[in-house]
């Protein structure tokens, strides 16, 4: 992408409306744009990243074994009647009556609608295990939408449900979740830690929560340090082997990590001093396993193997995509700007050009890019007619981790340089050895990914 054909409104001020550092890059960088409390247009750059975020979030639920669907962002009343969440949901829900006086309303989540396709599709114990998600729009009428898309109105989710005929099976299910969720996030370059969690108007008995600790997160959060030791790494996982995905979860949970609603001082303090933790977090995500709770009173029911009729096990499970952007950036910047983990960089590569118009130097750029292109790299070009200082300062502002600069100086002893924007540090290399650098650097980023 040449940067002079693209659309990407930065601002040279700090807005004063933004009040922590995610949101006010966000609008900086001319990702989002506010357009009403909570309510947010995904300008060109932040809708590379929640596509980019999107990406990874269905990759992993697919490798785990989970179906996606789509439903609709508005749903009737009457489903949430029969659970009777319709009256217990309050405020946050955002009713709606059609021109013929029917109640809708913007779905919050959508446990009730994925227990109606159940219920009218599936008969038998044979077709489960089923998991299926969605990534859609939620809204939520948050009495303080705040902090950019970290708190909106509306916001994008990924939600998922399992059923299964038996609480052990739903638990494996539980498990899964919690493994792929471990991949994911740390594909995004975040360590999100599983905390349990108080299971709010979802209902159920277990729940974990997973948090990025960050001074501006809303919740307050009680750890073992040794917690923030471990990671998933590239470990492959047999995702139908409960004992496997047991196993995992048994080695994330059993060290102390709690938010304060489920926080038990007593238990706190067994662990060494030294050891305890308290801080803020940003919840990422959220799973649960609540059994039958809404396939009873929804007859979502299947024939056993005994021939009767039992209402099938569920849990389900979030992802706030939209809050992801925030999250990362809260986790990745600096006083110039965003510093994108690679898993999840709009662009690739930066590619600076010192000098426009020069013959020479606009060849050098345009090879790289097209040499970058073919080895399956996105590269923003700033190919504008602007100082260099003012080019480096939108590169570090966007947050490409990686940036090629080509100048004629440079070019003279057939020199470029590759900087990280994370370190800081540049290396001179020849025009082809920076691209295969690029392509290396990124090469484990790409094979991560997973084509169900
Ligand atoms: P919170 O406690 O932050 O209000 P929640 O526990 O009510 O969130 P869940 O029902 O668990 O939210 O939703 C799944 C995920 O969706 C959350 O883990 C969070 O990452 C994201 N999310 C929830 N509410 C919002 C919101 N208002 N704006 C952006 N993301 C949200
Ligand atoms: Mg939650």
């Amino acid at each position: 992408m040449r940067l002079s054909r693209y659309f990407l409104p930065v601002l040279k001020e700090t807005p004063s409306e933004a009040q922590i550092v995610s949101h006010r890059l966000m609008l900086r960088a001319g990702m989002i744009k506010q357009q009403a409390a909570g309510i947010y247009s995904w300008l060109p750059l932040g809708y590379k990243v929640l596509r980019r975020i999107e990406q990874i979030v269905h990759e992993e639920q697919q490798r785990a074994g989970h179906i996606p669907l789509l439903m609709p962002t508005l749903q009737p009343a009457d489903l949430w009647r029969e659970s009777g969440r319709y009256d217990d949901y309050g405020e946050e829900m955002l009713r709606i009556t059609d021109r013929h006086k029917r109640d809708l309303l913007y779905g919050p989540t959508n446990e009730e609608m994925i227990t109606d396709i159940f219920r009218s599709n599936v008969n038998s114990y044979k077709d489960l295990p089923l998991t299926l998600y969605q990534i859609q729009w939620k809204f939520r009428d948050e009495i303080r939408p705040r902090f950019g898309v970290m708190r909106g109105r509306e916001f994008l989710m990924k939600d998922g449900y399992n059923f299964d005929l038996t609480k052990e099976d739903a638990l494996h299910a539980y498990n899964r979740h919690l493994v792929s969720y471990l991949r994911t996030y740390e594909r995004m370059g975040l360590q999100a830690i599983p905390m349990r969690a108080d299971s709010g108007p979802i209902g159920g008995e277990n729940t974990h929560e997973f948090l990025v600790l960050a001074e501006t997160g809303e919740s307050e959060v009680f750890y073992d340090s040794q917690i923030t030791d471990l990671t998933f790494g590239g470990r492959e996982i047999d995702y139908d082997d409960p004992t496997a995905c047991a196993a995992v979860l048994e080695e994330f949970t059993s060290r102390y990590a709690r938010t304060d609603e489920t926080h038990d001082e007593a238990l706190f303090n067994d662990i060494p001093e030294d050891r305890r933790k308290s801080a803020r977090g940003i919840e990422v995500g959220q799973i649960f396993y609540f059994g039958t709770k809404y396939s009873e009173p929804m007859g979502a029911t299947v024939v056993g193997p005994d021939g009767q009729r039992t209402p099938v096990h569920m849990g389900s499970h979030g992802i706030g995509v939209s809050r992801l952007l925030g999250a990362i950036i809260e986790a990745s910047h600096d006083d110039k700007g965003i510093i994108w983990p690679e898993g999840v960089t709009p662009f690739h590569v930066g590619l600076v050009n010192l000098k426009q118009g020069d013959a020479s130097t606009d060849s050098a750029c345009a090879a790289i890019e097209r040499e970058l292109t073919a080895n399956g790299l996105e590269v923003l070009y700033d190919d504008r007619d602007e100082r260099a200082g003012a080019k480096f300062a939108t590169m570090d502002l966007i947050g490409l981790p990686w940036r090629i600069t080509v100048g004629p100086r440079g070019l003279a002893n057939n020199k470029v340089e590759l900087t990280s924007r994370r370190s800081g540090q540049s290396e001179e290399l020849s025009p082809q050895d920076a691209v295969a650098r690029a392509v290396e650097i990124y090469a484990p980023v790409l094979a991560r990914s997973f084509k169900g």
